[in-house]
């Protein structure tokens, strides 16, 4: 018998595909509405980028200004209370560089707390299991069909939610999906890396950063793109640096262009972390603690939504009486590597995400959470942030469980 005919087919109320901030959102949104749910993940923990990529700040909790005002409660609370218990202060921090309120991460907690939180709300959890596949008629998915360790499986279910960051879900059901923006330009994918080792009593010098990589970007084999020293903290609990300082322009979606960019981004955060032993003080016994485990992807995929957030609606601050989550980080675009650009959002500081972004054009039951929902190329630079991807995470899994 094989792995196939062995497996019964298993039905649930909402499949979510994806454990990043948007799939999590999704599957306790679905959860707290009283769905079954089951949550499929590709890789063997949860967190999406914050785990698998280094991108250890939750942006988007909170709206520009003097003051964190928050801009996401719900579930995301739930996830920042595992966070708290798990020993992280979770507290807003302004962040040096951009002056903006995040919240810093270390990736274990992460990865612990959602295992937690998710248990919690009695959802079913698939690791090492990849969405490979679907059928569906021509309104609805009907099916997917799951590549995990044990071989292929079918799972039904009346909803879907698409939270693979990439549009995995909508690309198998067939829908057409746009490549970065109008033009086809993706956002720069960035490297972030942790270094270990680093003297914690020493602050760390961003002028003794510049004025290395000036050197360093003369003959290197890797220059930097951010002559500033790039953005860095200290990893919460650790005093470990995070530190993204290789930004890599990604020319298409092919497995050729992102081998070059991760084995590119590999060597260069090597390289850099030599640079920081040799001429920065406090880095004499630092090292490159952990790279990936994958490169930081800014924007791939865009499948169609009913709704298109745009540039306008984020600089007028515009509120709606169909609006389910809030959209608070300013627009960050990174077009050009190592050159991001912010737009602040306007009226009150944050614009309301209707309902009909999270809704596939062309198929009934499938929604989308994080940075898979409809935006204009603008928009997207402030929506795909984690803390924005909790709550449409969160309205996708409620809209997808009714
Ligand atoms: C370099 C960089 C720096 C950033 N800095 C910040 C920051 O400081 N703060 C912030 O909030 N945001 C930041 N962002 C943006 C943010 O990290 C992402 O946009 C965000 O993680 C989107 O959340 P998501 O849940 O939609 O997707 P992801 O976090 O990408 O999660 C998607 C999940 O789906 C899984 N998946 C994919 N395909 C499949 C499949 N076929 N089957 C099963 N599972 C699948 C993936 O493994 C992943 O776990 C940054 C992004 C980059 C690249």
């Amino acid at each position: 018998m094989t792995d196939r005919q062995s497996r019964p087919e298993t039905h649930y109320d909402v499949v979510v595909a994806g454990g990043g901030a948007g799939g999590v959102g999704a599957a306790l949104g679905a959860a707290q509405a009283g769905a079954r749910v089951l949550l499929v993940e590709k890789y063997g923990f949860l967190g999406g980028a914050a785990t698998s990529s280094n991108v250890l700040a939750y942006c988007g909790f909170f709206q520009q200004g003097a003051e964190p005002i928050k801009a996401v409660g719900g579930v995301a609370d739930l996830v920042l209370d595992e966070l708290k218990a798990l020993g992280l202060d979770c507290e807003p921090f302004s962040s040096p560089t951009t002056l903006n309120w995040i919240i810093l991460l270390e990736p274990e907690a992460v990865k612990l707390a959602l295992d937690r939180v998710l248990h919690r709300h009695s959802v079913d959890v698939l690791l090492h299991a990849r969405v490979a596949a679907a059928t569906r008629t021509a309104d609805q998915i009907e099916a997917i069909t799951i590549a995990a360790m044990d071989g292929r499986r079918r799972v039904i279910a009346e909803a879907f939610v698409d939270a693979t960051g990439d549009a995995n879900l909508a690309l198998v059901a067939g829908l057409p999906c746009r490549t970065g923006n109008d033009m086809g330009h993706l956002q720069a994918v960035t490297g972030p890396i942790r270094v270990g080792g680093r003297n914690k009593s020493i602050p760390i010098d961003r002028s003794a950063i510049i004025t290395a990589f000036e050197t360093y970007n003369e003959t290197g084999a890797y220059p930097s793109a951010r002559p500033d020293g790039g953005i860095y903290t200290e990893v919460p609990r650790t005093g470990d640096m995070w530190w993204m300082m290789y930004d890599h322009a990604l020319t298409d979606l092919s497995s050729e262009s992102f081998t070059e960019a991760e084995q590119a981004s590999r060597a260069a955060g090597y390289e850099y972390v030599e640079v920081l032993r040799k001429h920065v003080s406090g880095f004499e016994d630092a090292y490159l603690l952990q790279t990936g485990p994958q490169i930081g992807i800014r924007e791939s995929r865009h499948p169609p939504a009913r709704y298109e957030l745009t540039k306008e609606d984020l600089l007028t601050g515009r509120q709606r009486s169909d609006g389910v989550a809030r959209a608070a980080w300013p627009i960050e675009d990174h077009a050009v590597p190592g050159k991001p650009v912010y737009e602040s959002i306007g009226g009150e500081g944050f614009a309301d995400i209707p309902l009909d972004c999270l809704r596939a054009k062309g198929i009934d039951n499938l929604y989308y959470a994080g940075r898979t929902i409809g935006a204009d190329a603008a928009a997207y630079a402030s929506i795909r942030v984690m803390g924005t991807a909790f709550a449409t995470g969160e309205a996708a899994g409620r809209a997808a469980a009714n």
